[in-house]
C-alpha cells in the first residue's frame, strides 16, 4: 500500500515526463543540489556548473531542484519562492536540532508538514496493514473481538436494522462464580477456561454472528438479522448447555445469559446492551446458570 500524495498522480506523470525531457540530468544531480543548499562546501567546478545552469534554465532551474529531491513537479512560477522557504526551513530546524539538517530532509519535512504538498510516501505491505488492523480489533487472549470493536460492530448492525428493519439481537454472557475458579485453581487455569469458553461460543454460532469478549469474564454474541426472541433464546440456551461441559478441577463451569432483541423502544446499541444487562442481572438473581429474556416492548 502506498500512502498517496494529495495531487493527482496522473498529472504528476505528465509533468515528470515533461521535466525529464527538458532537464540536463548530469547537471542537477542530488549531489549538486545538496551542495547548492549548503549541506557541504561547494567546489569551484560545481559553482560554475550551477551558475551556468541557473542562467540557461531560468526559473525552471528551481523546478528541477525540487524534482531531484522529491520527484514532485512544481511549476517554475512557484518553485523559486518555495525554494527560498525551504532554505529558511532548513535553517530553522538546523538551529533547533543543533546540527546541519540535510536539504532532502528539510524539503520533505517542509512539503509534508508545512505545506502538506506531500504525504510521506512510505511503502507498507497490504498484508502487514491487515494484520495490524486485525490485531487491534481483537482480544489477545481469546482472539474474539474486543470491547470497542464490539460496540463498533453493534453500531453497524443497529444502523442496518434502523434502516431496513432487519432486526438484531444480543446475548450477554457472564461466567458464574468465576472468582471461585481463580481462587481454587489459579489465574492461569482461569485464563484457560476463558479461552475454552471463547472456542465453545465460536463453535455454537453461525458464521454471520459476532462473538466478542466484552470484559473480564463477560462475553457478547451479536446476532445480526435476528428479530425473533424465541430463536435468540434458543441459541442462548444451546450455548448455556454446551458450556456446562467445561470443567475446572471438580468445578463445573456455567454461564448466565441475558438476551435482548431490538424493538421500537431500542433507540441505540447502548439501550440494547442495557436491556441484556438487566436480563443478565435477573438471571444471576434467580439462581445463575440460566437464560433470561429482556423485556420486549409491545407497540
Ligand atoms: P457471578 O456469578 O456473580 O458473576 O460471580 P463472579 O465470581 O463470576 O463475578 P465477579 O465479577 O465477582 O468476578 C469476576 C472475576 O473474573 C474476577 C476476576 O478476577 C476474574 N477475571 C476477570 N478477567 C480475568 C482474566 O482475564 N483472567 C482470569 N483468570 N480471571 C479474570
Ligand atoms: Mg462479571
Ligand atoms: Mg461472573
Amino acid at each position: 500500500m502506498i500512502s498517496q500524495r494529495q495531487s493527482d498522480p496522473g498529472q504528476d506523470e505528465n509533468d515528470a515526463d515533461r521535466l525529464r525531457r527538458t532537464t540536463i540530468p548530469q547537471v542537477m544531480s542530488m549531489e549538486l543540489v545538496s551542495a547548492f543548499a549548503g549541506d557541504r562546501e561547494m567546489t569551484q567546478r560545481e559553482r560554475t556548473l550551477i551558475c551556468e545552469h541557473e542562467r540557461n534554465r531560468g526559473s525552471a532551474f528551481y523546478s528541477e531542484i525540487f524534482f531531484a529531491i522529491s520527484h514532485h513537479y512544481f511549476a517554475p512560477e512557484i518553485a523559486e519562492t518555495l525554494w527560498n522557504n525551504v532554505l529558511t526551513h532548513k535553517h530553522i530546524i538546523s538551529e533547533r536540532l543543533g546540527r546541519n539538517v540535510r536539504i532532502t530532509v528539510a524539503t520533505l519535512d517542509y512539503l509534508s508538514n508545512i505545506t502538506s504538498e506531500l504525504k510521506a510516501p512510505t511503502l507498507i505491505s497490504e498484508a502487514y496493514i491487515s494484520e495490524i488492523v486485525n490485531l487491534s480489533m481483537r482480544d489477545r487472549m481469546t482472539g474474539l473481538y474486543n470491547h470497542s470493536t464490539c460496540y463498533e460492530l453493534l453500531e453497524l448492525e443497529f444502523r442496518s436494522h434502523r434502516r431496513y428493519g432487519t432486526g438484531v439481537s444480543l446475548l450477554l454472557l457472564d461466567i458464574d462464580d468465576f472468582k471461585l475458579v481463580n481462587d481454587r485453581n489459579g489465574h492461569q487455569e482461569g485464563d484457560r477456561i476463558l479461552i475454552e469458553l471463547a472456542n465453545t461460543l465460536i463453535e455454537q454460532i453461525r458464521d454471520s454472528d459476532i462473538c466478542c469478549r466484552f470484559g473480564g469474564e463477560e462475553f457478547v454474541v451479536i446476532l445480526p438479522l435476528s428479530d425473533d426472541p424465541v430463536v435468540a433464546c434458543e441459541i442462548a440456551e444451546r450455548i448455556r448447555t454446551k458450556v456446562t461441559g467445561i470443567s475446572c478441577g471438580r468445578q463445573r463451569i456455567t454461564v448466565s445469559v441475558g438476551v435482548a432483541v431490538c424493538d421500537h423502544a431500542t433507540t441505540s446499541p447502548h439501550t440494547l446492551i442495557e436491556k441484556a444487562d438487566q436480563a443478565l442481572y435477573k438471571a444471576k438473581k434467580s439462581g445463575k446458570n440460566r437464560v433470561v429474556l429482556g423485556v420486549v416492548s409491545s407497540l
